[in-house]
């Protein structure tokens, strides 16, 4: 089975976030890079696919720049097989995004399982992943939870409001994963020494964005708190505030 997993980079959640002087993007200097949280999720999931299935690689992709590198050594050292920077120049939404992805997977030969994150945790689109399935034309299942896969098929499980959905379906398909699908492994010493061997490239693409940032603005900075009381004798009048200032009681 050719799995191959969509990994993308965001700011440590940690970083004081400052936009830049175009106001249409973030300023990167300085910024710490992570591997997405749900990515991780996605990439555990595609490794013990593969385990699960004797014969089959997985191929992580990233679109983004050469300080990718770091990160997808480790997506190798923790069992991917191949790994590819995309690198695109200009401005790149989604839509974009998705076609790099695409083209890159067509041009592979195609996949039986691609895994992406629900949503990036930087611009939350949660858009790639059901575009990319459509531009390769396979289903799509988002916002796993669980999964069951073998050759001939797979169970995945989703929330759904007040509940828990189950699909059943065959491959090719696209998947998104959620916080809870596994528990991410840490790669070894060994693993991460083996990974050095392993084949890390980078390719050139171009692909037109569907639309354009316009602005970015921070939110307004939060008003100062106010004490009204200590203990018992705060409860009337924080109640009172809530009931007529507020209006949330
Ligand atoms: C080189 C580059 C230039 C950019 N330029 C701009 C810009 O000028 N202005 C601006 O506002 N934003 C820019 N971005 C940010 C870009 O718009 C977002 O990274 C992109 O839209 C993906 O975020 P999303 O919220 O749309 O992803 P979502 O749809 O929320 O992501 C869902 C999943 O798709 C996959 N995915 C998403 N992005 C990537 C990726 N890069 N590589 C591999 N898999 C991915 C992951 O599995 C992720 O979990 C740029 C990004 C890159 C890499």
């Amino acid at each position: 089975m050719k799995i191959i997993v969509c990994l993308c980079r965001v700011p440590d959640t940690a970083t004081r976030i400052v936009i830049g002087a175009s106001q249409t993007t973030i300023e990167t200097q300085g910024v710490q890079y992570i591997i997405n949280p749900f990515d991780e999720f996605a990439l555990e999931e595609a490794i013990r696919l593969k385990e699960k299935i004797p014969g089959s690689t997985v191929m992580v992709l990233t679109v983004g720049k050469e300080d990718a590198q770091k990160d997808l050594k480790t997506a190798l050292a923790k069992g991917a097989d191949e790994a590819i920077i995309i690198k695109a120049d200009g401005p790149l939404d989604s839509l974009a995004i998705a076609r790099l992805l695409a083209d890159t997977i067509t041009a592979a030969g195609g996949a039986d399982a691609v895994w992406c994150g629900k949503q990036s945790v930087e611009d939350d689109a949660a858009a790639v992943g059901p575009m990319l399935a459509a531009m390769l034309d396979i289903p799509c299942v988002t916002r796993l939870i669980g999964f069951e896969g073998d050759a001939a098929g797979f169970t995945a499980t989703r929330e759904v409001e007040g509940g828990r959905e189950s699909a059943k379906g065959s491959f090719p398909c696209v998947f998104t994963a959620d916080k809870g699908l596994n528990k991410p492994r840490q790669a070894g010493l060994k693993e991460i020494m083996a990974a050095g061997k392993k084949p890390l490239r980078t390719q050139a693409g171009s692909a037109q964005p569907g639309s354009n940032v316009l602005q970015m603005v921070l939110p307004a900075d939060r008003a100062a708190g106010r004490i009204v009381g200590e203990g018992v004798a705060a409860v009337a009048p924080v109640v009172d505030l809530l009931r007529n200032e507020a209006k949330v009681i």
